[in-house]
């Protein structure tokens, strides 16, 4: 323990010290307050600068929005000095839309409760007018124990505008993508759909829905799958754009032809993520470049072709690049004998089937003067109705267009398939009537040639004919002759005896009925040239004249052991018929007489039949067949298949000729199936009308008169001595 002034003292002291101390501490103290004052300046300085130079808009206001303080950029972007901007509330400033108030007020709400908001998108308007599109974030914090809004104002204008830009660019687009008449098509890497605009509906029949996710070879033929295949790899690995021109299918199972542009789509990377691809339908174009082509070529051909039926098969090449031709055929029509001949080609000439025309399909064409698109229901449904028969396999789909010529047709080109019921269709048709004018043309142009060429081949035939005629007349006609006077020289003798008499009377009577035969054959094919052939027409019983005939030939047919019958399709009164009974009798003795001279063994048939008003006669034989070329020319005068005169038969090839004639006269037809070897069938058809009277018919028995019975007197009037004398013996 010290003094008490020594303590004193050293208190004092102590107390100086401390006060000395507390000055210290206290400088200190100012010293670190004056630090810290100017550490907290410069961070203030620091902040203030970022603060102003951050390049978004940052603003500080309180709890109503106003503005405490704004950086530069806000001064920038609302074109405003700062001084002017605080104290303000944003809310008056009249850059906030009216309609966008309520928005902000509610942010300021939200603030009050502590919350942070944004990021909201306002469109504000500048001092100068001019608009921009802010994105503003919001942050409630506290300085100085107040509570503040912190604000961060993106300018968002350009990336705005960019998106709105792009936004309408792809509106612009989609409209586009709509409108076009090109399909718009986007492929997947694995060539699936991933878009399809309304044109590929309309082009390919899918709709987008039933588009989606299918393999492209919903709408690619198998045939030409490689070929795009090929391109496909050619895009999407070497990331190249192609064309290509392609045929396609609708979903109705058409083909198409496509015109397509294909483009890979690449990202960033430089991969391909798909493939857009846009087509065009140029079936149309390419179908009438085509045809244009086509009847170009058929034009030509009728030029280069050396004759018809080389023509038609031109016809059938060139229309295959358009239709399917597989089962084609030319058919022209012969007006005056309704018939119809399909051209084939031998010995480098043209030779023709000909038949009736007919219940045909084509025929049914013929007469409507209209083309016919005919499904099997639809030929099932003329055949009901009676307007066509069907001959042969029936198609599955029949296509015919009438070839016209001045308004009269002059054939059918028709098309059918047996198989595919779509094979046609209206397009096919109008495509055919548009190149049938062309086909026309040029087949009426090859057959005028080709008839001038026939015309002048006939008159050297037509003379090659005569002299044969003539060579075969006096050949046919000197050998009777020759026996009428041989044997007439023989019976002169005395030493002949009874039965040889007898024998060379029979030669000469038979002679003489041949002699005969010509010399009728030949003033009725005159009497028919001169056109003085008059029909008499009466009731008689066409039954008698058909057992007339089977009685006159029978004794002919038993010597050569030939099988001969006879079928009548009538019974009693309705055989009754009306018609020209002498014609029909030339006729049908003229074809039973050449079926038994054409006929060596079997049988020979002859019947008739009533059928739709129409008498359908038919003579049958086994004999030895008409060639095929020969079928239609048999018919003309003066043709024999076999002309020469070393040939085994008589005749002088007018009979057929004759018959073809009368039977024309009685408004019918006659013509023949033949298979060579194997037989004739010769048909004929006159209409039936029926008799009302037996009275006037007389039914006549070729016999000479039986003078013994006779006691009629009769005057004969005749200027030959021979005949005369002949007559007085009965
Ligand atoms: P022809 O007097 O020569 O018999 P046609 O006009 O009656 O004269 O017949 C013409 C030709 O038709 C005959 O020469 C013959 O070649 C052929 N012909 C006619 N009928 C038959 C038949 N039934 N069988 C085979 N050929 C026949």
């Amino acid at each position: 323990m010290s003094t008490k002034p020594d303590n004193i003292e050293n208190l004092q002291q102590e107390i100086s010290r401390l006060k000395n101390r507390i000055e210290e501490i206290e400088k200190a103290k100012k010293q670190c307050e004056e630090i810290a004052m100017k550490t907290l300046e410069s961070s203030e300085e620091r902040h203030k600068i970022i603060f102003d130079l951050a390049p978004d808009a940052l603003y500080l206001s309180d709890l109503k929005g106003n503005i405490i303080e704004a950086n530069q950029t806000a001064e920038k972007i609302l074109g405003q000095d700062k001084k002017e901007l605080t104290g303000k509330n944003f809310l008056e400033l009249n850059v906030i839309k009216t309609q966008d108030r309520h928005r902000a007020t509610k942010i300021l709400a939200k603030n009050a409760l502590g919350l942070k908001t944004g990021p909201d998108k306002f469109e504000v308007e500048t001092q100068t007018g001019g608009r921009i599109v802010l994105e503003i974030t919001t942050f409630p914090i506290i300085i100085h124990k107040e509570r503040l809004v912190m604000g961060i104002a993106r300018d968002i204008t350009e990336r705005v505008q960019a998106e709105e830009f792009r936004k309408k660019n792809q509106q612009r687009m989609a409209f586009h993508v709509d409108q076009t008449t090109l399909a718009v098509i986007e492929w997947d890497l694995n060539f699936k759909v991933k878009r399809w605009n309304p044109a590929a509906e309309k082009i390919f029949g899918y709709t987008a829905q039933e588009a989606f996710g299918q393999h492209a070879s919903f709408i690619i033929p198998e045939t030409s799958m490689s070929h795009v295949d090929q391109i496909w790899m050619e895009v999407t690995h070497l990331k190249g754009s192609r064309r290509l021109t392609n045929t396609n299918r609708h979903k109705n199972g058409n083909f198409l032809i496509c015109e397509w542009h294909n483009t890979p789509l690449i990202n960033n990377e430089g991969e391909v993520i798909a493939v857009a691809s846009m087509a065009l339908d140029v079936t149309e174009r390419i179908r009438s470049e085509e045809i244009q082509k086509v009847v170009y070529n058929i034009s030509n051909a009728a030029n280069t072709t050396g004759n018809l039926n080389k023509l038609i098969h031109r016809i059938q090449e060139e229309l295959a690049s358009i239709i399917d031709t597989s089962n084609y055929f030319i058919a022209l029509y012969n007006k005056d004998e309704d018939s119809l001949s399909l051209p084939f080609f031998a010995d480098e000439k043209d030779r023709f089937t000909t038949f009736p025309a007919g219940k045909t399909l084509t025929n049914y064409v013929v007469k409507n003067k209209k083309s016919l698109l005919a499904t099997r229901e639809v030929i099932d449904r003329l055949e009901k109705s009676g307007e066509v028969e069907a001959i042969g396999s029936i198609s599955e789909i029949w296509l015919g267009v009438p070839l016209e010529i001045d308004n009269e047709v002059i054939g059918v080109l028709a098309v059918q398939s047996h198989q595919n019921p779509n094979a046609y269709n209206e397009a096919d048709m109008k495509m055919l009537e548009f190149v049938s004018d062309q086909i026309s043309l040029s087949i009426h142009r090859k057959n005028s040639e080709v008839k001038m060429m026939d015309a002048l081949e006939k008159a050297t035939e037509s003379d090659r004919l005569k002299s044969a005629f003539l060579a075969n007349l006096s050949h046919e006609i000197r050998t009777p002759m020759n026996g009428i006077l041989g044997f007439a020289s023989l019976l002169k003798y005395d030493k002949i005896n009874d039965i040889d008499r007898e024998k060379y009377i029979s030669v000469i009577e038979k002679c003489g009925i041949q002699m005969l035969d010509i010399i009728n054959d030949l003033i009725d094919i005159s009497k028919i040239e001169s056109g003085i052939t008059e029909l008499v027409i009466s009731d008689f019983d066409l039954n008698h004249s058909m057992d007339f005939i089977y009685s006159f030939f029978k004794p002919e047919a038993d010597a050569k052991s030939l099988k001969l019958t006879v079928r009548k399709g009538l019974n009693g009164d309705k055989a009754l018929i009306q018609s020209d009974r002498e014609k029909i009798y030339a006729v049908l003795i003229n074809l039973v007489k050449n079926a038994l001279k054409y006929t060596k063994r079997g049988e020979i048939k002859f019947a008739y039949k009533l059928d739709n008003n129409i008498l359908r006669f038919m003579v049958q034989d086994t004999g030895i067949g008409v060639p095929e070329d020969k079928l239609t020319t048999i018919f003309k005068r003066f043709v024999q298949v076999d002309p020469t005169l070393s040939r085994n038969f008589d005749g002088v090839g007018l009979g057929l000729a004759i018959s073809k004639a009368y039977i024309k006269l009685l408004g019918g037809k006659i013509w023949v199936e033949s298979k060579l070897l194997q037989g004739s069938t010769f048909f004929v058809e006159i209409p039936y009308v029926k008799g009302k009277t037996r009275e006037i018919e007389k039914i006549e028995k070729p016999s000479l008169p039986d003078k013994t019975k006779s006691k009629l007197k009769i005057l004969i009037a005749e200027d030959d001595a021979i005949n005369r004398k002949l007559l007085h013996t009965f």
